[in-house]
């Protein structure tokens, strides 16, 4: 397990490793660059650099770890690459149905075979599925997203590329922006962010405001109109106490805070 920096996120599983660029939003990839580091720096598990990677053996870590906590699956890939067999897939599912004291949260920008082998897969409570969006080219995948039965279905339009002037957000529980960070960095203008935020408060969607970013992301902060944006589609640390190591623990019973109240958490709070 990794500590992940990420601030929605608390670690992450990475049983794939690798992909290959789909839209604008891949040009600067952060796990492409991390994984040549990483090769460089001899760690068997990038030992094939970027390349699509299935690492077995860190299949089953999930079940190992008994503290509960929150999950990003495959920061280092894409689970809906076309190049991880359709089997494998199910493994990973089946594994998150098994640690169900965990709440996993998934992110892809292949809405096309998401929305293919979602009605194959078995979705549990504690699977959260979310799209990646970066401007109105890849809007599309919001649609397929919807078809998606999980628990909940966020949207992560990170890097923000372009206005998102009409979003439509039925079915959708969350909602991330972030700006592009390091070396390369897009520009992100201010008035999209202010556009999308509106448009969660209007459609009562949680949003959360990750950053700014630019070359230096510390500088630029994340905070929009003088505050922090932390908003959650439920309470991480009311779930994460309910759910014991007892497999009579009936997961339905997550309180899923109604979109009505509006829930706001710093990142001290959810960790
Ligand atoms: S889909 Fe994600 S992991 Fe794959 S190349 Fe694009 S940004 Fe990188």
């Amino acid at each position: 397990m990794a500590i992940s920096k990420i601030e929605w996120t608390g670690s992450t599983w990475n049983p794939i490793t690798g992909c290959t660029r789909i839209s604008s939003g891949c040009k600067n990839c952060y796990a492409e660059r991390m994984a040549n580091r990483l090769k460089m720096m001899g760690q068997p598990n990038y030992a094939n650099g970027f390349q699509v990677t299935l690492h077995e053996h860190v299949l089953e870590y999930p079940l190992a770890w008994k503290k509960p906590q929150t999950i990003f699956v495959n920061s280092m890939s894409d689970l809906f690459h076309e190049q991880v067999p359709e089997s494998y897939i199910f493994r990973i599912f089946d594994i998150m149905k098994q640690a169900y004291w965990h709440q996993f949260q998934i992110l892809t920008k292949r809405s096309t075979r998401l929305k293919e082998l979602a009605p194959k897969l078995d979705w549990p409570q504690n699977v959260w599925m979310g799209v990646s969006v970066e401007n109105e080219a890849t809007k599309f995948r919001i649609d397929d997203l919807r078809w998606v039965p999980s628990s909940i279905r966020f949207l992560s339009l990170e890097p923000l590329l372009g206005p998102l002037p009409s979003l439509e957000l039925g079915n959708i529980d969350w909602v991330i922006v972030g700006g592009e960070s390091g070396t390369g960095a897009r520009l992100m203008k201010k008035e999209w962010v202010i556009q999308i935020k509106e448009q969660c408060i209007e459609q009562d969607v949680p949003f959360f405001f990750k950053q700014w970013g630019g070359i230096n992301k510390k500088k630029t902060g994340r905070l929009l109109e003088d505050r922090t944006w932390d908003e959650m589609p439920m309470k991480l640390n009311d779930h994460q106490t309910k759910i014991k190591h007892n497999k009579s623990f009936h997961l339905t019973a997550i309180p899923l805070v109604p979109r009505s109240s509006r829930l706001d958490l710093s990142l001290e709070q959810r960790i």
